[in-house]
């Protein structure tokens, strides 16, 4: 199947549309990283009047860049989610046309109308901004690394856990009230996600185009709905635990589907699906594919159910769980199974 009735931001999937864009756009100013602007900037039909760095998402800091925006016509965020919020927090302070080309399909920053701030030592969500157009460029994807492009898959496959960890949460009244409509689009972006896994594991151009319009509406619905319920449970909590616990981390997409993998055990709610479709689509799971040592994920676990409770992070499976040598056993065997040659192109 694909998914029908896709809403959400304009976009537009092809190849070369921005190099020529610029030349209708008047002064540009593009908030980028290195790698895809190496890619991109040789395109260009119009040289942008200002090149930044995305990186620093301190408010001070962007508010600052904003004032700074005299000599500026038009706005254009061209990397991962780090160059989307930059160019999304301009925008809104500054309400010049914004444009946004992703980096990965992994980004679904593009897509959601919020900049994730850095204020005051932790992460805020501000702002409302609406992009005149996104565009998924191709050849941008293609010059990616395969592993980082399958990494895309964490945040629709978060579905998969975060939709049962909401029910669990309704049913004991501790949570945004179960929505049929919104839980039935959780799980037909979870069946979309299957079918196009292999089409993203061979690299094809559709695989990158079904994933990214699963992100559009996982944007929308996440507005229209006010919260991400359906999108986001134990498995995202699993992974800011981790980032909290050791201190780092690694692709947002990896670690998430890393704690869908994980989870989704915990739950006793059909793991074996979240690793046949990572397979699939050629995402890497093996702990040290990831770079990821078994204690951090024994730590993490260790953790989760005080942390989730201090964060007040919505109910989960990760609530009073009881995290001891048997359980830690097991996890530590599911991951284990995940081996490299399971995957899809080996
Ligand atoms: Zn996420």
């Amino acid at each position: 199947m694909t998914l029908v009735d896709v809403r959400g931001f304009p976009v537009h999937y092809g190849r070369g549309r921005l190099a020529s864009l610029v030349r209708e756009i008047g002064r540009y100013l593009v908030v980028t990283q290195p790698e895809p602007w190496a890619v991109v900037e040789p395109t260009l039909s119009a040289a942008p009047t200002r090149v930044v760095q995305a990186g620093n998402l301190e408010l001070d800091h962007l508010d600052r860049m904003a004032d700074s925006l005299t000599d500026v016509d038009a706005i254009v965020g061209l990397g991962g989610g780090s160059a989307m919020d930059t160019a999304k927090w301009l925008h809104w302070r500054t309400r010049l046309p914004l444009y946004q080309v992703p980096s990965l399909p992994s980004v679904d920053a593009c897509f959601t109308r919020m900049t994730a701030l850095r204020d005051g030592g932790g992460v805020r969500y501000d702002g409302d901004s609406v992009p005149e157009l996104v565009i998924v460029d191709f050849d941008l994807i293609g010059a990616a690394p395969r592993a980082l492009v399958a990494g895309g898959i964490g945040d629709v496959l978060s579905c998969h856990t975060g939709l049962w960890d909401w029910r669990l949460g309704a049913d004991a009244g501790r949570d945004h009230p179960w929505d049929d409509v919104a839980a039935r689009r959780g799980f037909a972006y979870l069946d979309e996600l299957e079918a196009l896994a292999p089409l993203l594991g061979r690299g094809d151009d559709e695989g990158v185009q079904r994933l990214m319009e699963c992100h559009r509406d996982i944007g929308w619905l996440c507005h229209d709905l006010g919260h991400a319920r359906f999108e986001e449970g134990s498995e995202h909590f699993f992974a800011y635990c981790f980032e909290a616990v050791t201190g780092r981390t690694i692709m947002h997409g990896e670690l998430v589907t890393l704690g869908v993998l994980v989870m989704s055990h915990i739950q006793g709610n059909d793991p074996a699906r979240p690793r046949r479709i990572a397979a699939a689509a050629g995402a890497r799971t093996a702990l040290d594919e990831l770079g990821v040592e078994w204690d951090e994920v024994e730590s993490t676990l260790r953790r989760l159910p005080t942390f989730v409770e201090e964060q007040q992070h919505w109910w989960s499976a990760a609530n009073g769980l009881v995290v001891d040598d048997a359980l830690l056993d097991e996890v530590r065997n599911v991951l284990a199974a995940t081996a490299p040659d399971e995957r899809a192109g080996r």
